[in-house]
This record gives C-alpha cells, structure tokens and sequence, in this order.
C-alpha cells in the first residue's frame, strides 16, 4: 500500500531523513519508533506530501504522491490533484485538530461520514458535544471517526496519545485495535511500546533519519541488532 523507496529530506543544511526505503502491505500496521528529532513526523509527512521530498519517490496504492511523471521527467501535481490524493490518506494528529464550533457529529459529518463512525470509536451517545465538552481521548476518538469518513486507504497516526492524560490512552488504543483487526493499513508513531508489540506486523527504528533495523516485534523488540536501538529501548521499555 505504501512503499518509499530511497527518500532524503532536509531543512536547509539539517538532513532529516537520509535513504529511507519501507514497504508497508495492505492490510498492515507498521509501527515506527525512535528518539526526538530522528525524522518521524516529517516522514510521515512525506507520505501524503505535506512535506516535499528531496530525492526518492513514495508510492501509495501504486500511485506517485506528489508527482507525475512524463516520459523520464517528474512534474509537481497541482494543488487538486494533491488535495485529492491527501484526502485518502488518513492523518490523526498528536492535537485533535476537531473544529471547536462544531459538535462531535458535525466534525465527522464535514468529511462526508455519519453517526456509524461515532458508533464505530463508542461515541454515539457523545454526536451532539462540541469539542470542549469531550475528554482528551474522546476527541481523539472523533478525530479518528473523521479521520474514517473519507474512506481512506490507510491511516497515518502522529503519537496519537502523547497529549493524552495516562488513564486516557487505553481507550484510543482500543479504537486503534479494533481497526488494526478490522485490516485498516496503518502506520503509527508511538512511544507505546506494549500496543507496538501486540498490534504491530513490523517495527521500524528510526534514528537520525536513518532506518537503522526493522522487523517484527519479536526481532526488534527482543533481539534487536543495534546497539543504537539497544539504547533507545532500555530507556523507554
Ligand atoms: P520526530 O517526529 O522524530 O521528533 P521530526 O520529523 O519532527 O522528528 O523532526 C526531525 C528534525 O527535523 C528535527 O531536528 C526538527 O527540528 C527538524 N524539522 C522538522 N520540520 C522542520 C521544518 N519545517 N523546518 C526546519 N526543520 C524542521
Ligand atoms: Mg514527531
């Protein structure tokens, strides 16, 4: 579903993320972990062209992101035809990024969905709240309801839980397990280690926008080959 294949990305003389190459399947969750400032986010970013890359290609369901191509020449896509790309990808924020003038239904009923989505994150009974009104992990529940309406191909998730109070990431974890079963292909930043471990089909370590080893959980999180995620995991484990 989504492959990268050779991508480099810096800010100015910053190299933010050097030759990176991932496959990620249909049907599959690929977890991505790595300390502050190794390139996730902007990774991420890259994959529906909210950042440009420098060199490399990405491709989402065969699909050039961002570029099209005419005989060897790539030429950038315009505004639409990259809005129209981006809008059947996913992207679920560390901020819930909802609309605070709109109540919980109204936020998923403005990217095309309904009721059955607030149902699908256990939130019918919540349709008329406004944002405000709605615990953090609630919120982050609707943004994954939005995030669900345009009927995406594959969601990304940008440490989902990270702004949520501890006794609040359960229930975004449940709804991020529950479509994990249900074969949505997704890609997720996170420090949630143990949710990694049950949920993931592959682990990526990034460090210094390098993918320094992945694998399964088993190979990554129990025998891992670099010292540099020997490192990183004996401080968040
Ligand atoms: P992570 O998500 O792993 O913490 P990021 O991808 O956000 O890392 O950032 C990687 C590096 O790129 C950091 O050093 C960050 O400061 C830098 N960076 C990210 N976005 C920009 C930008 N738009 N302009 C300049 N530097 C950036
Ligand atoms: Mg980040």
């Amino acid at each position: 579903m989504i492959e990268l294949s050779g991508v480099h990305k810096s800010f100015g003389t910053l190299e933010v993320l050097h030759d990176v190459t991932l496959s990620v399947p249909a049907g599959s969750v690929t977890v991505i972990i790595g300390p502050s400032g190794s390139g996730k986010s902007t990774l991420l970013r890259c994959v529906n062209h909210l950042e440009k890359v420098d060199r490399g290609r990405v491709r989402v369901d065969g699909e050039l992101i961002g570029y099209r191509r005419a005989g060897n020449k790539l030429y950038e896509l315009s505004e639409r035809h990259i809005l129209k790309q981006r809008a059947r990808i996913g992207f679920v924020f560390q901020t819930f990024n909802l609309f605070p003038h709109m109540t919980a239904l109204q936020n998923v009923r403005e990217a095309g969905g309904g009721i059955e989505l607030l149902e699908k994150v256990g939130l019918a009974e919540k349709a008329a709240s406004y944002p405000r009104q709605l615990s953090g992990g609630q919120q982050q529940r609707v943004a994954i309801a939005r995030a669900l309406a345009r009927d995406p191909k594959l969601i990304l998730f940008d440490e989902p839980t990270s702004a949520l109070d501890p006794e609040l990431v359960g229930e975004v974890l449940d709804v991020m397990r529950d479509l994990a079963r249900a074969g949505t292909t997704m890609v997720v930043v996170t420090h949630e280690i143990g949710f990694a471990r049950e949920v993931a089909d592959t682990i990526v370590f990034l460090d210094g926008g390098r993918v320094v080893e992945q694998g399964p959980p088993s190979a990554v999180l129990d025998r891992p080959q670099h010292e540099r995620t020997r490192a990183f995991l004996s401080k968040v484990l």
